[in-house]
């Protein structure tokens, strides 16, 4: 693999970030289309990845690893299987995101919160709220893409592999339509 130390070169690579003129489910126009499951089918590049989650908070010494549905329940496992720790996911519930299937979340356990792509940040702030309930200690949250723009707040330890400041187009006042470039509805 080419791309060690870069990882937004490796998310083209393997066709997750992609260049171009793309219409949103939004509406709006955008110039990236980011698709984390061409990233998260390939085990050695989702790897190279989440081992730089997994040593950014190595340190920190975490004992769990929690992430949200879908894409969480991937990286969660991956990263848990870096660190030699256990790894769980959330799903919907009634009200935000709860642990079922019989997992655990032992009183003050360590746990670092994994997702793939930090939009808004509420899945996320589900999980750490599920930790919380559960009487574990989250400690940090690592993502694979950050496109907030680093707008977002946790009160926690942020890392991001890859950070994009996605600026996207209102139709009719698009540049990308001006040029006359051709658009992949997404
Ligand atoms: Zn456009």
């Amino acid at each position: 693999m080419t791309n060690e130390a870069d990882p937004s070169a490796l998310l083209r690579e393997v066709g997750a970030l992609m260049d171009g003129h793309f219409r949103l489910s939004s509406g709006r126009h955008s110039p990236v289309y980011v698709e984390k499951f061409r990233l998260l089918q390939d085990p050695k590049a989702t790897e190279r990845l989440c081992r730089l989650i997994a040593d950014r908070f190595r340190d920190d010494r975490p004992e769990l690893v929690a992430g949200p549905t879908t894409g969480g329940i991937i990286l969660s496992y991956e990263v848990a299987r870096l660190l030699g720790r256990r790894g769980i996911f959330a799903e919907r519930a009634e009200r935000g995101r709860d642990f079922q299937r019989g997992f655990q979340v032992r009183p003050g356990e360590r746990t670092l919160i994994v997702d793939d792509i930090l939009t808004t940040g509420g899945s996320i702030r589900e999980v750490i709220e599920a930790v919380r309930r559960a009487k574990g200690d989250p400690i940090g949250v690592g993502v694979l893409v950050d496109r907030s723009g680093g707008r977002t707040e946790f009160g926690l330890p942020l890392f991001a592999c890859v950070e994009l400041d996605l600026t996207t187009y209102a139709e009719g006042s698009c540049p990308l339509c001006d040029a006359g470039a051709p658009l992949t509805v997404t």
